[in-house]
């Protein structure tokens, strides 16, 4: 099928071609790459090399001209590539373009330009509220009627491999009289899936998703739960989530999501006109989360209560119009088991339950040092996985 090297099971095969930003060692010139295997494409040089007309929109080493290009364009790079791959005459023009992915280092895809966060999985929202808010009743009365969310800062949206400084700020624990500024002590993250918005508009349909959506990655919203219980009251998310939001490397086109796809799980009460659906638009991720290489977390995405047409028709039908990097996540992703749980906050119940490490140690919330990497895997045609890689960070100290 293709004279590339590929072992059967690689989540890098044909069937998934991601996009993302690379550069090779040494050099500083940014690139856009697709992973194959064990090594990348460099499809910045390769369309050059083949005259391709859409080489003038990967010289820019971010995604965002070919994001801005459409639906027609994003189809017409997939079988380029796949053309490219699978006939015999292209390997010797495009070997010399092959680079080990040991060798290169990658970047933040795009440039964001908004980045919003939803809070759209039902069991993470139950979670949250028993924790955070145990005399209150156990979803807020808004929840199953629209997808909540808030809009992040995408300023601070960097790319997986990026040191994580432990934020400052105000925390006022329960039994403290009075806040006191100092180092978060409970620094966590959240285990999450991104969508990047490729074509503008406003008042985008669900059946229109595809249309405006390019693709999916992961991302990992840290959070320092002390900063955030003591600001959001009454108001979101703020200086508790704005000081990093990690995103992974190579970006999943929906056209690879194909076999990925499934009901979401049934909506009641049924919601309003414009955020029906009638395309299944669940996707079977299955998400991983390790700290320091354990795996501590397996969270299913295909249980998320609002799918990503719903949250995008959503974030539009006031009038706001997308931008082209526009980033929306999914939320914490938590199933209703206790190792499918999308975050530290969850996993150790509010730190009141300590997780045990295979090491023997515990953990409640992050400390200096730990290192947290997301990955995710989906399914793909004949029995393969269609693969995400991974959005890793590490504490460092503030
Ligand atoms: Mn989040």
């Amino acid at each position: 099928m293709t004279w590339l090297d590929l072992a059967d099971d690689t989540p890098f095969g044909l069937e998934n071609l991601p996009y993302g930003a690379f550069s090779i060692a040494g050099a500083l010139e940014r690139r856009i790459g697709v992973p194959l295997g064990d090594h990348v494409l460099d499809l910045t040089a390769a369309a050059e090399e083949t005259a391709a007309p859409f080489a003038p929109l990967l010289t820019a080493g971010v995604l965002n001209p070919l994001l801005a290009a459409g639906p027609d364009t994003w189809r017409e790079v997939r079988e380029t590539l796949r053309n490219w791959l699978t006939e015999p005459r292209y390997a010797d023009q495009l070997r010399p373009h092959l680079h080990p992915l040991t060798e290169v280092t990658t970047h933040l895809a795009f440039e964001v330009a908004d980045y919003v966060d939803f809070y759209s999985s039902e069991q993470h929202a139950l979670n949250a509220g028993r924790i955070f808010r145990p005399d209150a009743a156990e979803l807020p009365p808004n929840w199953k009627h629209l997808p909540i969310a808030y809009h992040g800062r995408a300023g601070t949206v960097v790319a997986s491999g990026t040191p994580v400084v432990r934020p400052h700020g105000q925390r006022k624990p329960r039994t403290a009289d009075a806040p006191s500024f100092g180092p978060s002590q409970r620094l966590d993250i959240e285990a999450e899936v991104g969508f990047v918005v490729g074509v503008p508009g406003t008042r985008v349909s669900t059946a229109d998703f595809a249309d405006h959506v390019f693709g999916v990655c992961l991302v990992n919203d840290w959070s320092a739960r002390d900063i955030q219980a003591w600001e959001s009251q009454p108001l979101g998310p703020f200086l508790g989530k704005s000081f990093a939001t990690s995103v992974s490397p190579w970006i999943v086109p929906l056209a690879a999501l194909d076999h990925a796809r499934v009901d979401g799980p049934p909506q009641d009460p049924e919601p309003l006109e414009y955020l029906r659906t009638t395309e299944k638009w669940g996707l079977d991720l299955a998400i991983e989360v390790r700290l320091n290489g354990h795996l501590v977390s397996s969270p299913p995405f295909a249980t998320q209560y609002w799918t990503a047409p719903q949250q995008l028709a959503h974030l539009t039908v006031n009038g706001a119009g997308l931008r082209t990097g526009d980033l929306f996540a999914s939320g914490t992703v938590t199933g209703p088991d206790r190792d499918q749980r999308g975050s530290f906050l969850e996993l150790s119940w509010g730190g009141r339950e300590p997780l045990d490490l295979p090491d023997g140690r515990t953990r409640t919330f992050l400390e200096d040092g730990d290192e947290v990497a997301i990955s995710a895997t989906a399914p793909g045609p004949g029995g393969t996985r269609i693969g995400f890689g991974e959005v890793r960070g590490t504490v460092v100290p503030g």
